[in-house]
């Protein structure tokens, strides 16, 4: 599903991805996990075409994305490639990111209106399924500022499951919540995820990443320092720097 194969990033004279290699196989749930400024964001946002790599090669769902390489051929996708691909992949942010003014069925119709044009009605009974998966049925037509953060992370995975990616990219989606509200969202992911979805979670949540993750990867400073079983890393952590990262988390 997710190939990289030397990616490298550049935001100026910062060297932000420094050659990263992984592989998410259809079906799996890969964790990323590693101290702030490291490149997790950066590199989710790539898969997403919201940041354009400069170096090395990116495939999502087989297809090679665009890129640029200092010398070398300049390969971009058209802008109707990029959104076709963008439609795809789900996106979850730390801070849910829904439209304020729209009510949550408002929230999740939206992109498969405007963008996909499906019917209204369609859309509409679509969301309400999402909305009872996430176990939120009764908020449709509540606005996003009178949900608890649990529930409006609850609603912004539906409303990128109304889509229907075959990836889905989280960025530290609990991160922002109060404790008590974690586990009301991770237990959405853990459904989709044994649902078969294909996950990539940038996340602190090591009891996660354990019990639901496929695989573990531990980034730092713009590469890959580590991966494996979620287990066999955390337990067993054979880099240095992942020692020292997992004895300051855990
Ligand atoms: P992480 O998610 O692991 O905390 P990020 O990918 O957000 O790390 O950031 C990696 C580095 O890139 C940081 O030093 C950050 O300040 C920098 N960075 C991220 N986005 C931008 C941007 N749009 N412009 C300039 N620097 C950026
Ligand atoms: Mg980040």
């Amino acid at each position: 599903m997710v190939v990289a194969e030397s990616v490298h990033k550049h935001f100026g004279r910062l060297h932000v991805l420094r050659g990263i290699d992984l592989e998410v196989r259809r079906g799996e749930v890969m964790c990323v996990v590693g101290p702030s400024g490291s490149g997790k964001s950066t590199f989710l946002r790539c898969i997403n075409h919201l940041e354009k790599i400069d170096g090395g090669r990116l495939w999502v769902d087989g297809q090679l994305m665009g890129y640029r390489q200092k010398g070398g051929k300049l390969y971009e996708l058209h802008d109707a490639q990029v959104a076709a691909q963008r439609r795809g992949i789900g996106m979850v942010f730390q801070n849910f990111n829904l439209f304020p003014h729209m009510s949550v069925l408002g929230n999740i119709m939206e992109a498969p209106v405007q963008v996909n044009r499906e019917k209204r009605a369609v859309a509409r009974d679509k969301a309400m399924r999402l909305l009872e998966r996430v176990g939120l049925a009764e908020k449709a037509p509540s606005y996003p500022r009178q949900l608890s953060g649990g529930q409006q992370q609850r609603v912004a995975i539906a409303r990128a499951l109304a889509m229907e990616p075959d990836l889905m990219l989280f960025d530290e989606p609990t991160s922002a919540l109060d404790p008590e509200l974690v586990g009301e969202v991770l237990a959405v992911m853990k459904d989709l995820a044994e649902d078969g979805m294909t996950m990539v979670v940038v996340t602190h949540e090591m009891g996660f990443a354990r019990e639901v993750g496929d695989s573990l990867v531990f980034m730092d400073d713009g590469v890959v320092v580590e991966s494996g079983p979620p287990r066999e890393v955390l337990a067993n952590p054979r880099e240095e720097r992942t020692q020292a990262f997992l004895s300051r988390v855990l």
